[in-house]
């Protein structure tokens, strides 16, 4: 039996974008569907940020009594410590419940109706969407939202199954690997080889780049990567992966000069990154305008056809949760017809890896490639006294502004920690503040947040605590 529905605004897919844009179209009292195939919340709630997040701390957590198991400079000694992993991915995914769980109650406070299901796109204003009972639903509308998301990108030389996985089943594993294979040296392979070495795995990163991280600047990455070999995780960098060997116990990986070596192996975690999801699901039908995989959007989100929006990740880099989420809330005012642009000033990144690194804005060599001529200063949390407390100096704050009017344009640290600095440097660079409105600014002591201030104090030439 077919029912046809018809709506306003009509969102495809309940990740960040999605039910972000719905719960604010709701507020404005713009009439909205939302179509999820899988669980609202999306990759970032329930294979993504929020579960990955959640490992890291508990693998943190049990490194730190293995840490106490010899007798630490605190003089803090523990007995044998042990992890029950049946109850980590337990305790994590009662998060993850939990937070879809609210996602589902704002979407209905808000009067947005839920549809579950995959919906197929018949052209730019209907959808069908196969119901459980075996029906279909078609639903018309005068604004399509393409928030659709993205996917692990497979390896043809490997692709996914048994033991190789991807981040999605790397996030609920019923076992710790002895000897797991981490293919790409980026933020999630990074951050997840670091939880599986921490929770008692042999680690080896094979990365075909010369460098961990290789996005960001290599000053940067250097204490990250020192961490890495401290904690002993092998990297193979400037690698590339032929396959899984015939015996399927180890990873072929070749080096620049054609030579072949096996790495034991496992379980292999493939992360090379996501593709938008683009296929499958009748877009093409469309015929968007693409950037790459990508599709090409405006400042506002709208794609090449008339009251066809994309927000997040099918919408190209940077990938992130709370770029999707902005770009959700603005499209849902703009429906409402409201004026809005998306020009931040910054979209912070942030890579959990241990220590953690952050960056908003621009880099030294990214203003410098701009044709900005720019002051730059860091100040190394070894002279911070918040961060001798919490053992962990490694790594530094360092700021970009302006040579001319000292307006900040960038902020980068690397650190423990240093995620909740990105809320500072994000409220400095869009509310265009200066070297001196930084300096000026009374910090509390102890904090690592005095690493900021003093970076600013250092740039304008008079840093006090070094
Ligand atoms: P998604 O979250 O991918 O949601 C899209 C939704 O659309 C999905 O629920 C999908 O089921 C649904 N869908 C797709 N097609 C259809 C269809 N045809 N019909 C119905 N429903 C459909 N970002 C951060 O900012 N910080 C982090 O710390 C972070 N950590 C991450 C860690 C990992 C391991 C991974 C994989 C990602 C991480 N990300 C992080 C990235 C973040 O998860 C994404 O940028 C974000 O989820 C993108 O949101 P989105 O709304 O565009 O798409």
């Amino acid at each position: 039996s077919q029912i046809t529905k018809t709506t306003t605004l009509l969102v495809i897919g309940g990740g960040p974008g999605g039910y972000v844009a719905a719960i604010r179209a709701g507020q404005l009292g713009v009439p909205t569907i939302l179509v999820e195939g899988a669980q609202l919340g999306g990759t970032c709630l329930n294979v993504g940020c929020i579960p990955s997040k959640a490992l890291i701390h508990a693998a943190e957590e049990f490194d730190k009594t293995r840490h106490y198991a010899g007798k630490s400079a605190l003089g803090i000694s523990v007995s044998t410590p042990a992890i029950d992993i049946a109850q980590t991915v337990a305790w994590k995914d009662g998060i993850v419940g939990k937070l879809t769980g609210g996602v589902g109650a704002l979407l209905k406070k808000n009067g947005v109706e839920v549809v579950q299901g995959w919906a197929s796109l018949l052209d730019g204003k209907t959808v069908e969407v196969a119901t459980a009972e075996g029906g279909s639903l078609r639903i018309q509308c005068d604004h399509l939202l393409l928030a659709a998301g993205s996917e692990p990108t497979p390896l043809v030389s490997m692709p996914f199954g048994g033991m190789v996985v991807s981040s999605t089943e790397a996030l609920s594993p019923t076992s710790i690997p002895k000897q797991l294979v981490v293919v790409g040296g980026g933020y999630i392979g990074l951050e997840l080889g670091t939880v599986y070495r921490k929770l008692g795995s042999d680690v080896a990163v094979v990365e075909a780049q010369d460098r961990i991280l290789p996005t960001y600047d290599a000053e940067l990455t250097k204490p990250v990567a020192a961490s890495l070999a401290k904690l002993g995780v092998e990297l193979h960098l400037g690698r590339k992966v032929l396959g899984l060997n015939g015996a399927g116990n180890a990873v072929r990986v070749q080096d620049a000069s054609g030579a072949e070596t096996l790495l034991p192996a496992d379980r292999v975690l493939i992360a090379v990154g996501r593709r938008p999801r683009t296929q499958g699901w009748g877009l093409e039908t469309l015929q968007l305008d693409r950037k790459g995989n990508a599709l090409r959007i405006d400042d506002q989100c709208r794609t090449s056809m008339r009251d066809v929006w994309a927000i997040g990740d099918i919408a190209g880099e940077p990938m992130l949760a709370h770029r999707a989420m902005a770009q959700g809330e603005m499209v849902a005012e703009l429906v409402a017809g409201k004026r809005r642009h998306f020009q931040p000033a910054s979209i912070p990144a942030v890579c959990f890896t241990d220590p953690e690194v952050v960056v908003a804005g621009l880099s030294p060599s990214e203003a410098e490639s701009a044709g900005l001529d720019c002051l730059a200063a860091s100040f190394p949390f070894a002279a911070n006294g918040r961060a001798m407390t919490l053992e962990s100096t490694d790594g530094f704050v360092r700021v970009v502004a302006r040579r001319d009017n000292h307006l900040i344009v960038g902020w980068q640290a690397v650190g423990r920690g240093v995620s909740e600095l990105s809320t500072a440097f994000g409220q400095s660079l869009e509310m265009g503040a200066t070297l001196e409105d930084v300096a000026g600014t009374i910090h509390a002591h102890p904090t690592l947040g005095e690493a900021v201030q003093e970076a600013a104090l250092k740039a304008l030439g008079h840093a006090l605590h070094i």
